[in-house]
């Protein structure tokens, strides 16, 4: 079925409401588009903190908000629930199914494509169903179950082997999600949990973070990824870097031709983009990300940009890194560019620029590991 609505004025479509998305959506408030935001989900998560509702220092509702709440504040935004899984660049549509409807095509005059990544396993999909990865409020809530009842287990089991592996747990992946994620599950085992139980000690749990690549925090300044390292042994935490996983089971994984016995393994490494950029037709980097053109738009269509962690993205000679700083900064630049162009005040999007302010991951408690930019204002 195709959209019905006569398209009077120009209708900018958003696909995603995630940092990006969002922030493109705000920019366009006065542009005269009417403005369709798109998500499969009907919230916008802040995904920083996804790791401490996987360790239940949150709840899921602390860090969600709901997409329908944009709505009532901008009056020329709609918000529409549904799974993007078409875009037809030369009829200028894309397909969607609302939930629980057949799907539709929907025209657009502008389209930003926000739709983030996904979790990549490197070609070993075999990974997946023993090593859960952390992307969606689902993915924290199942892995904070997973914690949970290894506890449980371990509680209940008269087996000593059994016990340990219990209580052991891997992280595949030494970047800021895994360290954030390793140091946060030793203080739930080391603080948290230490009166709940009564047979296991929770003090007693191993946790090893693993890594292929040489230290970890490999985005942070070196002397910093150190002084992390330090703080996640002093937490507890085994750190083995250039340690690449062979393979991973039900009962965990060999990893540097270490076999480690683990009820609970944590995928923390690799990301690809979102299918749909494969959908656009445009380059694509390795990890399936559109090589954007410097205005964020397609280098062959200047309707269309991808921004986020699904764009791959340079300024000054440098990678913009994938962060919620960096793809707030892309959507408002791609909003701000389809306001114009639709003003017709400038005809080419101008080149975007990104304003780093630092890098922060938190080793624990009372603990930060921070890359602050020379010059940059604090970040908020
Ligand atoms: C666990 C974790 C921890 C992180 N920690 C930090 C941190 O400490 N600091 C930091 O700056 N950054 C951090 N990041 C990275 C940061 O969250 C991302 O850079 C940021 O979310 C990217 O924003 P985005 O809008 O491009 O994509 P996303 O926020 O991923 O949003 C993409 C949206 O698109 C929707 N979508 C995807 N496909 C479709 C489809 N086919 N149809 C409809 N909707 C679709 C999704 O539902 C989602 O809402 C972290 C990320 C994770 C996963």
């Amino acid at each position: 079925m195709t959209d019905p609505r006569p398209l009077a004025r120009p209708r900018a479509v958003i696909l995603g409401g995630g940092f990006a998305g969002v922030a493109a959506a705000r920019e366009l408030r006065f542009s005269g588009a009417d403005v369709l935001l798109i998500d499969r989900r009907n919230h916008h998560i802040f995904q920083p903190l996804l790791y401490q509702v996987a360790t239940a220092v949150l709840a899921p509702a602390d860090i969600a908000a709901p997409l329908r709440q944009l709505a009532e504040q901008q009056d020329n935004l709609s918000v529409m629930l549904g799974e993007v899984s078409a875009v037809d660049r030369q009829a200028r549509t894309l397909t969607v199914a609302p939930a629980g409807i057949a799907p539709r095509t929907i025209p657009y005059d502008y389209l930003v494509v926000a739709t983030g990544v996904q979790s990549s396993y490197f070609g070993h999909e075999e990974f997946a169903p023993h090593a859960p990865s952390l992307k969606t409020l689902a993915d924290a809530e199942a892995i904070r179950a997973r914690i949970l009842s290894a506890y449980e287990r371990a509680e209940q089991s008269d087996d000593m082997s059994e016990r340990l592996r219990a209580m052991t747990f891997v992280l595949v992946g030494a970047g800021p999600t895994g360290v954030e994620l390793a140091a946060s599950m030793a203080q739930m085992a080391r603080e948290t949990l230490r009166r709940d139980f009564r047979r296991i000690d929770p003090a007693e749990t191993r946790i090893f973070l693993v890594e292929a690549g040489p230290r970890a925090l490999a985005s942070f300044d070196e002397s910093l990824a150190r002084k992390s390292a330090a703080r996640l042994e002093e937490l507890g935490v085994q750190v083995r870097t250039g340690t690449r996983v062979d393979t991973i089971d039900a009962n965990g994984v060999l990893a540097g031709g270490e076999r480690i016995d683990a009820a609970t393994v944590l995928w923390t490494a690799g990301v690809q983009a979102s299918p749909l950029v494969a959908m656009l037709g445009t380059k694509t980097d390795r990890a399936g990300r559109a090589c954007v053109a410097p205005g964020l738009h397609l280098p062959e269509d200047d309707r269309v940009f991808v921004v986020g962690d699904a764009a791959s993205v340079e300024t000054d000679g440098q990678r913009v890194p994938a962060v919620a700083q960096a793809a707030i900064q892309q959507g408002r630049h791609a909003g701000r560019a389809i306001a114009n162009g639709i003003n017709q005040s400038r005809m080419q999007p101008p080149p975007f620029r990104y304003n780093d302010r630092g890098n922060m991951a938190v080793v624990g408690r009372n603990s930060l590991c921070c890359n602050v930019v020379a010059g940059a204002p604090a970040a908020p």
